[in-house]
C-alpha cells in the first residue's frame, strides 16, 4: 500500500481501482475536506455535502452553507449513504470530479 502523505486510518481492504489514492495511481493534495455522503448511487462516486459556517460581518452572525462535492470512491473505503468521511483534492478524474474519499471518520449505524 502506498503512503499518501495524509495522516489517515488507511482502509484494510485492498482494490485494484486504478483511480484509489491506496493501491491506484492517483496522488492526492491540496484542500481536505469533511462531509456527510448524500449519495451514493453512481458507480464508485459519492456525493458529499460539507456545511461551511461563515462570518457576515454586516450583520455580525454566522451564517451557514452548504457544498456539494463529488468524490471518487474507492471499493476498498466504499463510502455509503449517511458516513461521515474525508474527501482529499487529486486531479480530475472526469469533468466533475476532483476528489477522492480518504477515509471513512464515522459509519451510519
Ligand atoms: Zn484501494
Amino acid at each position: 500500500m502506498k503512503n499518501i502523505g495524509i495522516d489517515v486510518k488507511y482502509p484494510e481492504e485492498t482494490c485494484d481501482d486504478p483511480h484509489c489514492p491506496f493501491h491506484g495511481k492517483i496522488s492526492v493534495r491540496g484542500q481536505i475536506f469533511e462531509g456527510v455522503v448524500v449519495s451514493d448511487r453512481a458507480h464508485r462516486t459519492v456525493i458529499v455535502e460539507r456545511e461551511i459556517i461563515k462570518y457576515i460581518p454586516k450583520y455580525e452572525r454566522y451564517e451557514k452553507r452548504r457544498r456539494k462535492i463529488i468524490a471518487h470512491n474507492p471499493p476498498c473505503i466504499n463510502a455509503k449513504v449517511g458516513d461521515k468521511v474525508r474527501i482529499a483534492e487529486c486531479r480530475p478524474i472526469s469533468k466533475t470530479k476532483s476528489f477522492v474519499v480518504i477515509e471513512k471518520i464515522e459509519e451510519e449505524k
